[in-house]
């Protein structure tokens, strides 16, 4: 899934053309995995977005009140690093969201009731083709494999090493820089699609379990997101789910030993569960159910494909799934977002 690349080819094409206080869907699971009587909370109806600019996202900014209009009320913002970070400028990029970009963004968002969730895609992802990004590139120290696979050749995508002591530290302060800024109650973590973990070349990690280096990892970021700011956690699935137990591909589930994870992080987080294929089951939506957590199916750009998972995910008539999630990754332009089908013909079937 060349999504990093699509990202860039959007972000060029856009630069070239130019206090979220809602908690939908935060009623936790209890621990013994049945759900609360309270009032039901309202139905997530999101769009994950890419936004490499200021120019995507003014456009978006304009696009907001059409999304509105067609029952959008989420929408999952992923600058990555192409933020205006005061506490780390040296990781921002030319032309990167501002600061005052996100409080108009917020702003709008409120006066529409969309709610907002930033998002940094977090350990893996952090290079795509010969780029390496801007975290690894000015901390190579960060590194999972550092000084290896020059060029990023024969590789995915590169990893920060989770049990690296200042890592954190300086992801935390962006996390708490983004959040704030889009005045947001939540963030979006990313980890999905991580092959490079317990790397041979890691001192610290050589030799570890996968699943409990997953989980660290994620575990540091709930105690920060959920247990120190009170903000709400999401994060993609796909580490959390076995191949071989799901019948899905190394993509869309795991076949590198981090599924074991799954057993080892707080059931509050909210997991989006992503299938880009038309399926007759999608069995990790019950699987992630059964474990206490709730759920954010998200599919892609087949129109069909993005019908069956959300027909299956409305047949688990589970309060745990919380909505739907429509992913686009450069696959239609902001400002034509309202009318594109995969979003507009699912989200309709979605109250
Ligand atoms: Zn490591």
């Amino acid at each position: 899934m060349n999504r990093l690349a699509l990202f860039y080819l959007v972000a060029s094409l856009a630069l070239a053309t130019g206090c979220q206080t809602g908690s939908f869907g935060s009623k936790p699971s209890q621990a013994d995995g049945t759900e609360s009587r309270e009032q039901k909370p309202p139905v997530l109806r999101g769009v994950h977005l890419l936004l490499g600019s200021d120019a995507q996202a003014a456009a978006l900014q304009e696009e907001m009140p059409k999304l509105a209009a067609v029952g959008v009320n989420a929408l999952v913002l992923e600058t990555d690093y192409n933020f205006e970070f005061k506490s780390h400028p040296e990781l921002s990029s030319p032309g990167c969201v501002t600061q005052a970009r996100a409080h108009e963004l917020a702003a709008e968002a409120r006066r529409l009731g969309i709610r907002l969730i930033p998002q940094i895609n977090c350990l893996g992802h952090q290079s795509w083709s010969r780029s390496t990004l801007s975290l690894l590139a000015q901390h190579p120290e960060f590194d999972e494999t550092p000084g290896q696979y020059p060029n990023n050749t024969n590789i995915y995508c590169r990893s920060w090493c989770p049990q690296n002591p200042q890592v954190n530290q300086v992801v935390f302060a962006l996390v708490d820089e983004l959040v704030t800024a889009f005045e947001a109650s939540a963030f979006h973590a990313g980890m999905d699609e991580v092959f490079i973990i317990a790397s041979e070349h890691c001192p610290r990690c050589k030799g570890h379990d996968p699943a409990k280096l997953f989980a660290k990892a994620v575990n540091d970021f709930h105690h920060h997101i959920v247990k120190e700011r009170k903000w709400e956690m999401f994060l993609w699935a796909d580490r959390l789910l076995d191949a071989q137990m799901m019948g899905y591909g190394e993509w869309e589930s795991a076949r590198n030993g981090t599924a074991g994870a799954v057993d080892l992080i707080p059931k509050d987080i909210v997991l989006c569960d992503w299938h880009y294929e038309r399926r007759t089951h999608y069995p990790s939506l019950p699987f992630l159910v059964g474990k206490g957590f709730r759920v954010w199916p998200a599919g892609w750009k087949s129109l069909p494909a993005a019908q069956a998972l959300s027909k299956f995910s409305r047949q688990q008539q589970s309060r745990q799934v919380v909505g739907y999630l429509c992913t686009t990754w450069g696959a239609v332009k902001i400002p034509a977002l309202a009318e594109w089908p995969p979003l507009v013909d699912v989200l309709k079937e979605r109250n």
